[in-house]
């Protein structure tokens, strides 16, 4: 009940979106989240009143339920954090299983969905809510400032995501920005998005690397540039690293000055918070100057603390050289050296801090590109592309798949549909047929990933085209079409093309892949190949013995007869010596026993061949005969 691949993908384009009119880019991040709108290739990020750009993504709700958003959601927050949530993103299209690991660093309570792989619930302000709920919250006030201040409807956007989102995450953050009443016109990588606000798309073709510190996350991903299309080439970070802990370390410091002066604080929720609180200002005046001091007053008790530049740069020196540690490695998994890189881009609040400028500097001994600000260079990328896709400039992304997607057909090999770094949207069908006789049913599973075993990769969805007409193996033509849209979401179908029954799957795993993971599996592929191409060819010879051993096990029923005893007895002996090749998993010996089978079988199927036609033109009369030479 498998497939088997007869013919190369063709390629079919999908239809072109329809047309479109104002669109922001959004940047929808875990600690702040930023909307922009461009016009004439020229973005530029949507302030409030008070001159700001920057959302911070936390949600609170009042006592009747109504949602709070942004600064004063942040003010709720740091009072009665029991009525708001942060960082929800980490929680997008994620199971409960999938966010025990990052379960201590959210401070909200976090509750399976309703079915055993739906989405987590967050418990706050006296409900719970899914991530996507949440996400639509802060997007909504997005929508809102884009409209007040472009004094129109908005009704588009351009909504970034990291790389490493995987279709649950991306579906997830459409169907915020849904219900949000935003129609996503594209999902782009953040780090794409921030190239793109550079332009680089117009500049070399080459590698770019795009530095990331948020508040509580590092990303570091390699870009590949070529014919104007950027592929993510490899990706890797540490989702419980950001600026979230300098501002503990340095808030650390201070309660322990405190100890050391006599102040004895209790160490509950409500002076941490305020610790962290002034250590944050601290931090963010310390990338401007070079000492600072603050006041922290608890328990009626204040006390002063001078800063220096030099203190802070020495508590967060090992965290940055982390970061610096993971590019390398990335760079080093993807067979690159930093003089490969064309350029680094610089994203996210933390790149402000110098060390982290001294220290991306250093690692690839050239500056990194600054001069756009770094909270908002990723929405200002998002709002370019916005304007792409709506007719306003003639620059037009293409982004890519991020794994690649197939099939698991005989022996448990994967075929690639949908290689890595194609260029979505795209849709790729390929055909297959059955293997068996008399088959009517086939199982079509559907993975992700990079290794060539279906048991190494992600299993993404199973189903079932049912009612095939029961033919001779080989017979039926199974079409198997892979559509992925602009945003990598797949959807899979299967049609019988002699009886036209088709079968169609949109394929939305339940449970994400992290950001750990999904660099494993890109690494995996170039780790294993040696490996899998082997696996892979034991695995093909095994089907083809299987077949062969199948078919002569058919022909032997039907025609055994034709067969002297002794002809019978070394067939039996050849057919034996391949099962015992294929039992022990000698693909060498598989090869050498079924050719010797084939050789020897070979006189056994001209017998069989000239007694059909014997068969066939007996009992015809010469009309007949005429006739059917003849068509
Ligand atoms: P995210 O991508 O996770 O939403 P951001 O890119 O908005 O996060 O980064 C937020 C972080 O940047 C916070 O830790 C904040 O303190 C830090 N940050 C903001 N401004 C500065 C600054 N001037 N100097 C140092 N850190 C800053
Ligand atoms: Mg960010």
């Amino acid at each position: 009940m498998t497939l088997l691949q007869i013919h190369e993908p063709g390629e079919t384009p999908l239809p072109h979106e329809g047309e479109a009119a104002l669109a922001v880019g959004i940047d929808l991040g875990t600690t702040n989240s930023v909307v922009a709108f461009a016009r004439q290739s020229k973005p530029a990020a949507l302030h409030d009143e008070t001159g700001r750009a920057m959302v911070p993504s936390v949600v609170a709700w009042d006592e009747v339920g109504r949602a709070i958003v942004g600064e004063p959601a942040r003010a709720i927050l740091a009072d009665t954090p029991d009525r708001a949530v942060a960082s929800v993103k980490r929680l997008m299209g994620r199971g409960l299983a999938d966010v025990t690991a990052i379960a201590g660093v959210l401070p909200y309570k976090i509750e399976s969905g309703a079915g055993a792989h739906d989405m987590v619930r967050v418990v706050a302000g006296g409900r719970a809510r899914s991530p996507v709920e949440i996400s639509a919250e802060i997007l909504r006030t997005l929508k809102l400032r884009a409209e007040a201040a472009l004094e129109k409807p908005v009704e588009r956007a351009v909504v970034t995501v990291p790389a490493y989102f995987d279709d649950a995450a991306r579906t997830a953050t459409r169907d915020a920005a849904r219900l949000a009443g935003l129609e996503v016109l594209r999902l782009v990588n953040e780090p794409t998005a921030a190239a793109l606000a550079y332009g680089l798309d117009r500049g070399a073709e080459g590698l770019y690397a795009v530095y990331d510190l948020g508040g509580g996350t590092f990303d570091f991903s390699l870009l590949h540039l070529e014919k104007g299309v950027f592929q993510v080439l490899a990706t890797g970070g540490d989702t419980a690293l950001g600026g979230d802990d300098f501002d503990r370390l340095i808030a650390e410091r201070m309660l322990s000055e405190r100890k050391h002066d006599g102040l004895g604080d209790v160490l509950d929720t409500a002076t941490v918070k305020k610790a962290l609180l002034l250590a944050r200002q601290m931090k963010e005046q310390l990338s401007e100057r070079d000492q600072t001091s603050g006041r922290l007053d608890l328990a009626g008790k204040p006390s002063f603390h001078a800063l220096t530049r030099g203190d802070f740069e020495a508590l967060i020196a090992p965290l940055v050289a982390r970061t610096v540690e993971i590019a390398r490695s990335v760079l080093l998994d993807a067979g690159k050296v930093p003089a490969d890189v064309a350029g680094v881009v610089l994203v996210g609040g933390s790149t402000r801090t110098l060390l982290v400028r001294q220290a991306v500097d250093a690692a690839f001994g050239r500056p990194p590109l600054t001069d756009i600000d770094p909270d908002e260079v990723v929405a200002l990328g998002a709002a370019l592309q916005a304007e792409a896709l709506t007719g306003g400039s003639d620059s037009l992304l293409l982004d890519v798949n991020p794994l690649s997607l197939g099939l698991e057909t005989m022996g448990g090999v994967v075929e690639k549909i949908v290689p890595r770094n194609t260029p979505v949207p795209v849709q790729l069908a390929q055909e297959f047929t059955t293997y068996q006789d008399g088959q009517t049913a086939m199982s079509i599973h559907v993975v992700q990933g990079e290794r060539e075993m279906a048991g190494d990769c992600r299993s993404l969805a199973r189903f079932e085209l049912t009612g095939i007409p029961p033919m001779t193996a080989g017979a039926a033509r199974i079409r198997v079409v892979f559509a992925v849209d602009a945003d990598s979401l797949l959807t899979v179908s299967a049609s019988e093309r002699t009886t036209g029954i088709e079968q169609r799957v949109e394929v939305k795993p339940s449970y994400g892949i992290d950001h750990d993971e999904m660099a494993d599996m890109l690494h995996a592929g170039l780790d294993h190949a040696e490996d899998d191409m082997m696996a892979r060819l034991l695995a093909e010879s095994r089907v083809d013995a299987s077949r062969a051993l199948l078919a002569l096990d058919g022909a032997l029923a039907a025609d055994g007869d034709l067969l002297s005893a002794t002809e019978k007895s070394e067939i039996d002996t050849a057919a034996a010596r391949l099962r015992a090749a294929v039992a022990a998993d000698d693909r060498n010996e598989i090869g050498a026993a079924a050719e010797a089978l084939e050789t020897l079988s070979k006189t056994f199927a001209e017998r069989r061949m000239d007694r059909g036609i014997r068969r066939a033109l007996s009992g015809l009369s010469v009309g007949e005969l005429e006739r059917r030479v003849g068509t």
